[in-house]
């Protein structure tokens, strides 16, 4: 049997992460030849001499790497959908879910697509869950990026001038990304309050020192996907009233909430943000997806009454190094599983979820349920 060929593709200048680190290479070469574009993981810290010496080749171009490999890893989409020779596999970090119109520049015989924003949340697919990886540096650096905008400190300070009270956090969205801002907030010292619609998130924010915001009539998540279900209008308007409260009383207010596939819901609105603080900051990391404040421009700063409102599409980015190497680990769990189970893929669940172009069909249920066949 002939070895595999895996290639890392570079990604465009601003995304400046790579999904397969050295260590990566190390991991995988005993099964697999990896050609590496050169310079693909430069901009997150990893030198091409470190890629040789874990064992990769280095080739120039992304025409290199395509030509010469049977797996392509990327983040982002590389391929515009021109013809291919041979068979190829794409592996990437695609967000089908929110943009399925991308789907049909694979739909090409001879090319299969997995894209990791799929994988289900299971324990056995843990160690691949990119959204995890995704979200906890996302988490991290708004609270970062909030407290290097905001006009006033986070922690208590005591100072021959005075006492400089703690800030006062709001983070609405308590998954993976809310979760972490919370921590990270808590640890500089701040004062946190949080909320979600899933009443299962109570306990884990409380867990980590900050105040639930409980409002009743939330549909949760009933089918027990780990998912937010699409929430009713009546309650997102009592949601709204409490949140204008709590916005009005904080410094900063971080908001990471979204509904697969969806447009994330509006949570923050004008009037709420009319009400907040002057110097009060706004970090909606839902962005790329919406915003969750009605205010958000994507990777744009938009200044409001002196309250700052930052909407960035792909903060993860920013920590390359270490989000590059947390991609890196689901990569490559990713890529031994398949290896190992890719004979039986139709029975399989985690290929199965994560599989949305087969041999150039659209294939994934996900994705055609909520967009149809028409991507
Ligand atoms: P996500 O990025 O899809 O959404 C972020 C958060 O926004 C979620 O907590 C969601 O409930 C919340 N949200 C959605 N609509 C909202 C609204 N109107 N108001 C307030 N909050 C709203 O979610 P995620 O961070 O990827 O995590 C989703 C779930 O998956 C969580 O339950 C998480 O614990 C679970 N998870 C499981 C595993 C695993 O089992 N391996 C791994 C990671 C995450």
């Amino acid at each position: 049997m002939s070895t595999v060929r895996i290639g890392v593709l570079k990604e465009r200048a601003d995304r400046r992460v790579t999904v397969l680190a050295p260590s990566g290479v190390e991991r995988l070469k005993s099964q697999a030849q990896i050609l590496v574009q050169r310079d693909a993981g430069r901009s997150a810290g990893f030198t091409n001499e470190a890629y040789e010496a874990a064992g990769a080749k280095l080739v120039d171009s992304a025409e290199e790497v395509m030509d010469g490999s049977d797996i392509l890893l990327s983040y982002d989409h590389h391929y515009e959908g021109a013809a291919i020779t041979g068979n190829k596999t794409f592996i990437g970090t695609f967000n089908f879910l929110w943009t399925p119109e991308n789907v049909g520049r694979y739909l090409h015989s001879g090319i299969t697509v997995f894209s990791l924003d799929l994988i289900p949340r299971s324990t056995l697919a843990q160690a691949m869950d990119v959204l995890s990886s995704v979200g906890s540096i996302s988490g991290y650096q708004a609270v970062l990026l909030a407290a290097e905008r905001s006009l006033a400190t986070v922690p208590m300070i005591t100072s021959a001038g005075g006492t400089l009270r703690p800030a006062k956090f709001l983070v609405m969205g308590a998954g993976v990304a809310g979760l972490q801002a919370i921590a990270t907030a808590r640890r500089l010292g701040a004062v946190v309050k949080a909320y979600d619609v899933r009443a299962a998130s109570k306990e884990e924010v409380e867990s980590l020192g900050a105040t639930f915001i409980e409002v009743e009539g939330a549909v949760d998540d009933s089918k027990g996907t780990g998912y937010a279900s699409q929430q009713s209008e009546e309650f997102l308007k009592k949601i709204r009233d409490r949140i204008h409260e709590e916005a009005s009383k904080s410094d900063v207010v971080i908001t990471t909430a979204r509904v697969p596939g969806r447009k994330a819901p509006l949570l923050l609105t004008e009037e709420m943000v009319n009400g907040m603080k002057p110097g009060a900051v706004v970090v909606d990391i839902a962005a790329a997806t919406g915003g969750n404040c009605a205010l958000t421009q994507p990777d744009k700063t938009v200044m409001h009454n002196e309250v700052t409102i930052l909407g960035p599409t792909s903060i993860e980015c920013s920590c390359a190094h270490s989000t590059s190497f947390l991609l890196s680990n689901n990569y490559v769990a990713f890529i031994e599983y398949l290896l190992k189970h890719k004979e039986k893929l139709a029975e399989d669940q985690i290929l199965r979820s994560t599989l949305v172009v087969q041999d150039g069909k659209s294939v994934n249920e996900r994705i055609l349920a909520l967009h149809g066949a028409a991507n």
